[in-house]
């Protein structure tokens, strides 16, 4: 048997909770082998490793950090050591440190960009050659709306996110030739914990301001995942996809 026989085999950074947590499931659900990172949360890691895999799934979880160039090519060996490839990366891990730009901190700048920015950078540039030399390979980075649009209070994430809108197009056409697709998805508002730090006022305003009259769920953003990550969208690359329900129209 050869290893293109086997299930396909998908990393997912941040895969312990909120959008990664669903997107580790749905991908299990469609029978991918899934590898999937945390940093700092092994408990939760190891109680959904044990629940995933009484279930039949195959999934493994490991400790690596997305914003260490060391930890990014360390997982990619890994992935490829024990799964003997790699077909999707869903860069999904992220942070935010929000204040007004006036009180904004170097180092609340530098963290994020190292993180939600710099982390894809790494990632990608290691699992590139894995799937290069595959022929074949998907990458999915988890930009934002706030990437398009901007957000007062967040010069330092939508930075990143539009960073990654520029990321996905350029590495889509440098790895085209290769069948290696990149794609980029832009969510709204997704109930999560990174969102559970906004008050309750914030929240109305917000969901006031969607046209759908409501957040998204994690896997609504998991479903449009699976999607960049299956046969059918084999003719999609470079794009940078809302899911958000109609809030940037
Ligand atoms: P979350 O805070 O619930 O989860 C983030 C995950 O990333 C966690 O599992 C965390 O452990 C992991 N992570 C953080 N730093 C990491 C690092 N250095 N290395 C490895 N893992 C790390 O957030 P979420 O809402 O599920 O967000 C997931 C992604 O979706 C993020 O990129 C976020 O920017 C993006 N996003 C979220 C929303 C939203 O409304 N929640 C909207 C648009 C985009």
């Amino acid at each position: 048997m050869t290893h293109s026989d086997l299930a396909k085999v998908a990393l997912v950074t941040g895969g312990t909770r909120g959008i990664g947590e669903a997107i580790v499931r749905h991908l299990i659900a469609d029978g991918f082998t899934v590898h999937a990172t945390y940093v700092s949360s092994a408990e939760r890691a190891e109680k959904l490793a044990q629940e995933l895999t009484a279930a039949g799934g195959r999934v493994v979880f490991h400790r690596s950090d997305c914003a260490s160039e060391t930890d990014a090519q360390a997982i990619i060996d890994t992935v490829v050591e024990q799964s003997g490839r790699l077909d999707v990366l869903v860069n999904n891990a992220g942070i935010t440190k929000d204040g007004l730009l006036m009180r904004m901190s170097i180092d609340d700048w530098n963290a994020v960009i190292q993180t939600n920015l710099t982390g894809v950078f790494l990632l990608c540039k290691a699992a590139s050659k894995v799937m290069m030399r595959q022929r074949s390979g998907r990458i999915i980075n988890m930009g934002s709306i706030v990437g398009l649009g901007g957000n007062a209070g967040q010069v330092n994430y939508s930075s990143a996110k539009a960073g990654l809108v520029g990321l996905t197009r350029s590495l889509a056409k440098e790895l085209a030739s290769r069948n290696v697709l990149v794609n980029c998805l832009a969510p709204g508002y997704v109930e999560t914990d990174m969102t559970g730090k906004l008050n309750d006022e914030q929240k109305a305003a917000f969901t006031a301001s969607i046209p759908l009259g409501r957040a998204a769920s994690t896997g609504e953003i998991a479903s449009v995942v699976a999607f960049f990550a299956s046969d059918g969208a084999s003719y999609l690359t470079g794009q940078v996809v809302n899911i958000d329900g109609g809030l940037a129209l």
